[in-house]
């Protein structure tokens, strides 16, 4: 998505070869028409697939799952990370490594609200070492629901989250992806390779 990765060249902050920060207009302060033209982007690429639920997990997911509910006309439900009191019920719950805060935490979802009848859509802000996005996919196979796909903003192809998710046999699209990075320095995968990559060339 052209205008997401010229957004990520003018602001993004990077930070060290493996952290890029984009606080301005995507993690911390929302863009909001970008937010909802992300959203268009993912239900444009999953939107034939007939998806009842969008999943993610908070925080940083939620502005996503949400455009991209809106923009498929389906809830979405985002994984909480502490269990809160008012989360009584019985719950999905996977365990994650943070690759950011480095440190591991559960996540959970009431079983109230996504079954097997569900075809769900996973969407989340960054794919980096994918430990999230299997926690997510790991509660979509515990509640028997169909996992259509995952669909990430910014994929950092140069860690292993990518090829964890499609060594499960997991449809992944990634709005921009960055080849490499380091301070002053980013390339992306241009559609031109991508197309290549999915042709096997
Ligand atoms: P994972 O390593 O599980 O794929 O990434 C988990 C979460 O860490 C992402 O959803 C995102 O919130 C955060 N994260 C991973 N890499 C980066 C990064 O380079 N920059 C920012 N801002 N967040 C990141």
């Amino acid at each position: 998505m052209k205008v997401l990765e010229e957004r990520i060249r003018q602001e993004g902050l990077i930070l060290s070869d493996t952290v890029l920060k984009v606080d301005s207009f995507l993690n911390h302060q929302v863009d909001t028409e970008l937010a909802l033209q992300i959203g268009q982007e993912f239900a444009r690429i999953f939107g034939d697939r007939a998806v009842t639920k969008v999943l993610t997990v908070e925080a940083s997911g939620i502005q996503f799952a949400m455009a991209a509910g809106i923009a498929l006309g389906v809830p979405f439900i985002y994984a909480k990370k502490k269990k809160a009191v008012t989360l009584a019920e019985e719950v999905y719950s996977a365990a994650v490594h943070s690759f950011t805060r480095q440190e591991d935490y559960k996540i959970s979802i009431s079983q109230k609200y996504l079954g097997p009848e569900d075809k769900v859509l996973i969407v989340d802000d960054f794919l980096a070492t994918g430990a999230a996005l299997v926690g997510l996919c790991d509660i979509v196979a515990e509640s028997g629901a169909e996992l259509l796909g995952v669909g990430c903003v910014i994929e950092k192809s140069f860690q292993e989250g990518r090829s964890l998710l499609e060594q499960r046999g997991i449809p992944v699209h990634s709005l921009a992806r960055i080849a490499s990075m380091s301070p002053g320095e980013i390339h992306f995968i241009d559609q031109e390779e991508r197309t290549k990559e999915s042709a096997g060339c």
